[in-house]
């Protein structure tokens, strides 16, 4: 497999190379406008509190609805983006757009309501990241406790004067982070003393296999105790059957997301599912007691 992979370098000149890069320059020049021509769209995925079992957040996932190719999930876009730095002009879309939504629906329907923003780690490398976190907080007129920003493990790990600086910054501004993919990354968890994390986020990939696993099962025990003894909350990522819910409910997991609660849908959708919620249990889906 080692071995090809250095054989590959040849490849670059192949005919069907050269169509996947044209393809890609293509993209990039499309990306480049994708702003200004209202391509981009955020959908949002609900959280449902385990304690209430009522949607208490949602976390933003960009999509881009290309002219020709439809539409272009994050996989391919968030990392055109990075390599481009086209994620600076993107993500600080993704932020505003975010809070405004964010402050309609906790005007409209829950006071309460939380939102999960996703930062690349190149987001990081902007000058002025916080002043425009800040700035986009001010604008919606939202708190900074109203928003999580879902950052990864490696990110906390760099040690660029920039980051921490950052960091801290956001730290000051008393907003919360919320560790992404928790367990993918690196093993050190000494930034969890250094920064401000909210929110540990199990990833998907622990959750599949909880019930047949079990050395998922142990890490995810083990994700939700560390969050218990350091008084953090944890929220589980893809959650896709009922077993894997009850399995979480028993362990005293926090937070689900996922398929089975809600696939990430545009804010018509969202908005229709938060005002139900104020009426049917989600997770029964019987009519709430009282309303
Ligand atoms: P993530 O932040 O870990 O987001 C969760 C991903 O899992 C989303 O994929 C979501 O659609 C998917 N998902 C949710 N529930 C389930 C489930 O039950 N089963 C399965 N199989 N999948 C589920 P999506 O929207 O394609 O986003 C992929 C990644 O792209 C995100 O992973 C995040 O890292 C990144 N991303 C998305 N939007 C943004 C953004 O606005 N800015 C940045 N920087 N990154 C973003
Ligand atoms: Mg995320
Ligand atoms: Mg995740
Ligand atoms: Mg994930």
């Amino acid at each position: 497999q080692v071995k090809q992979q250095g054989r590959n370098d040849f490849a670059f000149f192949r005919p069907e190379m050269r169509v996947r890069i044209a393809n890609l320059l293509q993209l990039e020049k499309h990306l480049r406008h994708a702003v200004d021509r209202e391509e981009l769209k955020l959908f949002y995925q609900p959280q449902v509190s385990l304690e209430t079992d009522r949607i208490v957040g949602v976390e933003a996932l960009v999509r881009w609805r290309h002219p020709e190719r439809g539409l272009v999930l994050p996989g391919e876009l968030i990392g055109l983006a990075e390599e481009t730095r086209l994620i600076f002009p993107i993500g600080e879309w993704v932020l505003r757009q975010a809070c405004r939504q964010l402050a309609r629906w906790r005007q409209v329907l829950d006071p309460g309501l939380r939102m999960a923003v996703n930062l690349s780690a190149v987001q990081f490398q902007q000058p002025g990241l916080a002043e425009m976190v800040r700035s986009a907080l001010d604008d919606a007129g939202l708190e900074p406790q109203a928003l999580e920003l879902e950052v990864t493990e490696s990110l906390l790990m760099d040690n660029a004067s920039r980051t921490v600086e950052t960091l801290t910054m956001l730290k000051e501004m008393g907003i919360q982070l919320s560790i992404d993919d928790f367990g993918t990354g690196y093993s050190s968890l000494v930034y969890l003393k250094r920064f401000p994390v909210g929110q540990l986020k199990i990833d998907r990939s622990f959750v599949r296999d909880i019930l047949e696993d079990s050395g998922d099962a142990a890490i995810c025990t083990a994700i939700i105790a560390l969050a218990s003894y350091l008084r953090l909350e944890v929220v589980a990522e893809g959650v896709e059957t009922p077993e894997q819910l009850d399995w979480l409910r028993r362990s005293g997991c926090d937070r689900v997301q996922g398929y089975l609660l809600g696939r990430p849908a545009p804010a018509a959708e969202i908005e229709a599912m938060l005002a139900r919620d104020a009426e049917v249990d989600l997770v029964s889906g019987k009519a709430r007691a009282g309303s």
